[in-house]
């Protein structure tokens, strides 16, 4: 382990050589390379995450650049997941990062998710965020998810059996505006919780936001947190045996 590049880390208490072990052993899949997507995985990389498997099917087009800041203006035009794994092997080279190039669907999701120790939804359509729920539902794998509109963005972290599941927190699908305004910073914040999410999901400590949405609000910074239910008839998550957190 390269420890000067991670001291400032490892100092921490909580953290240690033991969390960056952990870290460092840690398989992390980044379901879409976007808004959320690039600083969640930059900050993954440089925290030292071990296996990154970045997800997305599109290509770089030049509306994506206010905010996918792992996409510049040369790589218009190439696959989101090769121009994020050029970035982040640039930026860490300890780290195997594997470019996925391809959407999650019912015919691929499970493949593509298997062996994931924690799953991020930095997609940008309700869809498939639901396929993903489910998929990780079934192999019983964290799932932090965030979604960011405007100035607005709200998280919140899945486990399997132990919280409610995003069917439980959208019994209805919620209207799909495409294309949606996204201011940069916001989806950089929300991308940075997510990457937070899942360190402190790997290395086991702090307080994840289980059962929790936070919403944040960039246009009047203001920042709120509220419980979420789980739905008994849930036809997603209905089915597991519940121990509540
Ligand atoms: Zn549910």
């Amino acid at each position: 382990m390269n420890r000067e590049r991670y001291a400032r880390q490892i100092m921490l208490k909580d953290w240690g050589e033991e969390g960056q072990g952990k870290l460092q052993s840690a398989r992390v899949v980044v379901a879409g390379a976007g808004g959320l997507g690039s600083p969640a995985s930059i900050y993954l990389a440089a925290a030292g995450v071990g296996e990154l498997r970045i997800i997305d099917g599109d290509v770089v087009e030049p509306s994506n650049l206010n905010r996918q800041i792992l996409h510049w203006d040369r790589d218009i035009g190439r696959a989101k997941a090769v121009s994020a794994e050029e970035k982040l092997k640039n930026l860490n080279g300890d780290i195997k990062v594997i470019p996925i190039m391809q959407r999650i669907e019912e015919s691929n999701g499970e493949e593509l998710i298997r062996g994931a120790d924690v799953v991020l939804d930095c997609l940008d359509n309700f869809s498939t965020r639901f396929l993903l729920n489910k998929i990780c539902l079934k192999l019983s794998i964290p799932l932090v998810h965030s979604v960011i509109y405007g100035f607005e963005g709200r998280i919140t972290t899945i486990i399997p059996g132990k919280t409610p599941c995003l069917s439980c927190i959208y019994p209805q699908k919620p209207i799909e505006i495409r294309p949606f305004p996204v201011v940069g910073v916001v989806a950089g914040i929300m991308g940075c919780m997510e990457a937070l999410e899942a360190i402190k999901l790997v290395i086991g400590f702090g307080t994840p936001l289980l059962g929790r949405m936070l919403r944040f609000d960039g246009e009047r910074m203001q920042v709120q947190i509220f419980p979420l239910k789980r739905r008994e008839s849930c036809p997603d998550c209905g089915n597991l045996d519940f121990k509540e957190v």
